[in-house]
């Protein structure tokens, strides 16, 4: 896409707003920048692009100002589905995101990875596999703009691209695509769970010959897609397909012959879910033609990372385990199940249409109690009471000690909220520092 001399407003100052207005630049743009929010950082980032010759507002978006671009840029946090954006696109503007941006520009090869829960965990598995030769951009990483524009191009870019993105992204070519799981999840966002599952589907949609897609053996729905990839398979148990799998405790690499990888007790991460995670890393791995011993090798020293099934403290042979990250109810449930039976769960917050009901079944067998918490206490009261001991809090100190006072030894408290944390916190790791903080305070 030539830039040079076009006019090209940025919506939104994020970091990858921030990073789309310093490339759009570089190579020659008009740039200016609009946001909607208001904040001590976003006035000093504004400054800061100010300094280099970039103008723009904070507060709102001036529409008419918006108007006079050639192209519209949309920071990576703005979404594409907001009716003024539409109602541009229809007046026949161009309008991108910052991703879409960066990929024109990009020739090194990238691997795409999405799914319902686990693309955060398998893409720094990922790059702990494939070291410095990798580096994760995008969503949880840096913004490919930045990249291009500094020159760090990595020989492998890892993107980590969730089903907004997916929904609105141009042309998504990856030399290698993993869909990880599809499980119902942002049915606030999305129609419903067919549009959702579409979403996810446009990972590898472009995909060209001579590149691979990863699909997790144990869902079926991969059947009925098809892609100009080469198809392999992952699952943490056995299966007959090509690809990764776990047979007698070992992991296995099966293309025209099997080979062992490595054995399971080698990967330190709790949970059959993270087992899925690394066998679809290590097929990544091995088709990107990485040898077995090195993947071995890396693999086992995976330390996890926080928020996601971390143990913060062991308390009177309590554990304690902050799954802030869990906001669905699949997460939870992978959660129950990789932990032993005796759980106290903290459950709640923003609800995003979920359906409690896959839980039900362990509410007997793996739950001792259920503190409810957040904006959607009430309706998780109204759905596990029939079922367990639910008791409502209005705040995490409150939880914190009702729970720690009704586990005794042995047993597990478990923050796994399958709630978005914004009725209560900025984000998930906030609520997950909260409850480390209160759980490593308890006397
Ligand atoms: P994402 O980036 O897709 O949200 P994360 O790796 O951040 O995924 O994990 C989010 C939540 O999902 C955590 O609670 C984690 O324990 C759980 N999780 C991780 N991998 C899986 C999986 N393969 N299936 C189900 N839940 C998972």
């Amino acid at each position: 896409m030539k830039l040079r001399g076009k006019k090209v407003s940025v919506v939104g100052l994020g970091i990858s707003g921030m990073e789309a207005a310093l490339f759009l630049q570089e190579k020659g743009a008009e740039v200016w920048i609009t946001e909607r929010n208001t904040s001590p950082e976003l006035e000093k980032r504004l400054q800061g692009l100010t300094r280099k010759g970039i103008q723009g507002e904070l507060g709102k978006h001036t529409l008419s100002r918006i108007r006079e671009a050639d192209l519209v840029v949309l920071s990576s946090g703005v979404n594409p589905a907001e009716v003024w954006i539409q109602e541009l696109k229809e007046e026949g503007k161009e309008v991108i995101g910052e991703l879409d941006l960066g990929l024109m520009h990009l020739s090194s090869p990238y691997i795409g990875v999405t799914g319902s829960n686990g693309k955060t965990t398998t893409v720094h598995l990922l790059k702990h596999l494939l070291g410095e030769e990798a580096e994760i951009a995008g969503n949880v990483g840096i913004p490919i703009t930045r990249l291009l524009r500094t020159g760090e191009i990595p020989s492998w870019l890892i993107l980590e691209i969730s089903s907004f993105q997916l929904k609105s992204v141009k042309k998504f070519q990856p030399y290698l695509s993993i869909i990880l799981n599809i499980s119902p999840d942002h049915l606030d966002w999305h129609a419903n769970f067919n549009d959702y599952r579409s979403a996810k589907m446009r990972i590898f949609q472009d995909q060209e010959k001579n590149t691979f897609t990863l699909w997790n053996a144990e869902e079926d729905w991969w059947e009925l897609q098809k892609t100009n990839a080469r198809n392999y398979f992952f699952s943490a148990t056995h299966h007959s397909r090509p690809g990764c799998f776990v047979k007698d405790n070992w992991i296995i690499w099966r293309d025209k012959k099997e080979e062992a990888v490595m054995p399971v007790r080698e990967w330190r991460l709790q949970g059959r879910h993270n087992l899925s995670n690394l066998t679809a890393a290590l097929a990544a791995g091995i088709l990107l033609g990485k040898p077995l011993s090195l993947l071995r090798e890396k693999a086992r020293t995976f330390p996890g990372l926080p928020h996601r099934l971390e143990i913060v403290r062991w308390w009177k042979g309590i554990q304690f385990v902050n799954d802030s990250k869990a906001t669905n109810v699949d997460a939870v449930y992978h959660a129950l199940l990789s932990l032993p039976p005796g759980i106290i769960l903290i459950l709640g917050g923003q609800d995003k249409g979920n359906d409690y009901s896959p839980l039900f079944s362990l509410t007997k067998t793996h739950l001792k109690k259920i503190i409810a918490i957040g904006e959607s206490r009430d309706k998780i009261y109204q759905e596990f009471s029939p079922l367990i001991e639910v008791i409502k809090v209005k705040s995490f100190p409150e939880a914190v000690k009702i729970s720690s006072k009704s586990a005794s030894y042995g047993d597990t408290v478990l923050l796994s909220p399958a709630c978005a944390s914004f009725d209560m916190f900025s984000n998930f790791k906030e609520r997950g520092e909260v409850f480390r903080k209160l759980v490593e305070e308890l006397p």
